[in-house]
């Protein structure tokens, strides 16, 4: 969750807030610090800037560029926010119609990223009927997501709520919940500078095999929470790990559940995730449960996203869709 990178990152990315402002004036504002545009992010130099090909209003700058010393940055005008982290909000894209869950949202990057969609999407009205009901179970982190979400201008969009989203979110006081956002706690091994996961020997191995295992069966409990949503459509599980333990596997336990099937959820297809984003999901780890039909195995990896770290130009990421 630390989302604006380290000086280790290969881009800084910046995020327009159009709670905060009119884009087009911005976009002017920044082609004129950043005059000289490049094709690709690996392009770029001090002065120059990339606008994304995936996401909308997102920019790449050289990470040398002391962004956050500017009016833009310090108006909210601009949020720093790595490219992976954009992902989710913009794979869930909710309108002025929807009421949003973020399950696990502080430091709250997402949360300003789905309030921003919604804006957006209602064009001059306030967000029209749309909520967000922003979870965190860490009463100090709340605090910060408190702070970061009337920062970027969310107003009343934004519900805060304090305590443990598996046991606050009681599936009858939410049925006006129309999508959600699962982005839980992860073993970061995708962020940098993190402490390596890798073992050198058996015992730190079984370690690692056993804080994999707790978390991977944390995530798979919170997302299936979120999937007992009655009027949920569409739901956005994220992490920033590069574990398949925590990715691929844990949406196969998801598929797998007698609840989950009951309740009709299925994984969205690639032409609806980011189709064009190059790096997609495992399919060997499909094809380890559903072994004797590949092709399925190669359309549910396909189905998923996962970035590496600094290779795809930011953190390490996975992300996945489920609707119904
Ligand atoms: N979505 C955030 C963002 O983009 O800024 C980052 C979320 S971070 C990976 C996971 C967060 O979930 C942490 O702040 C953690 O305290 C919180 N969390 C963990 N378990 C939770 C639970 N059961 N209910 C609500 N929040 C939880």
């Amino acid at each position: 969750d630390q989302d604006d990178g380290d000086d280790a990152t290969p881009v800084r990315w910046i995020r327009i807030n159009p709670l905060k402002c009119d884009i087009p004036v911005v976009v002017e504002q920044l082609n004129k610090k950043f005059p000289h545009r490049v094709d690709h992010w690996d392009q770029l130099s001090p002065g120059s800037i990339y606008y994304d090909e995936y996401v909308p209003n997102l920019f790449g700058i050289h990470p040398s560029e002391k962004i956050t010393s500017h009016d833009l940055y310090k108006q909210g005008k601009v949020i720093i926010q790595d490219r992976a982290s954009c992902l989710p909000a913009h794979i869930l894209n909710p309108g002025k119609e929807d009421v949003v869950m973020d399950a696990c949202a502080a430091p709250g990057n997402k949360t300003t990223h789905l309030a921003a969609h919604i804006i957006s999407a209602a064009g001059d009205s306030n967000g029209g009927q749309a909520q967000i009901h922003a979870f965190e179970k860490e009463p100090a982190r709340a605090k910060v997501l408190q702070k970061m979400t009337s920062q970027a201008g969310c107003g009343s969009l934004v519900k805060i709520h304090v305590g443990d989203f598996t046991r606050l979110a009681v599936p009858d006081q939410f049925e006006d919940v129309t999508a959600a956002l699962v982005d839980p706690s992860c073993s970061g091994s995708g962020i940098f500078g993190r402490k390596s996961l890798e073992s050198s020997n058996d015992s730190q191995d079984q370690k690692l095999q056993d804080r994999l295992s707790k978390l991977s069966s944390f995530q798979f409990q919170v997302v299936k929470h979120a999937m007992s949503m009655p009027n949920a459509r569409k739901i956005v599980y994220s992490t920033c790990s590069v574990h398949a333990e925590e990715n691929e596997r844990v949406v196969i336990d998801l598929l797998l559940d007698s609840k989950v099937k009951e309740w009709g959820w299925q994984l969205s297809p690639r032409s609806e995730v980011v189709p064009t984003w190059p790096r997609r999901g495992i399919a060997e780890e499909f094809e380890e449960v559903f072994r004797d039909d590949k092709p399925k195995c190669q359309l549910l990896a396909e189905s998923c996203i996962r970035a590496l770290p600094r290779e795809d130009g930011g953190i390490g990421f996975f992300a996945v869709c489920f609707q119904r």
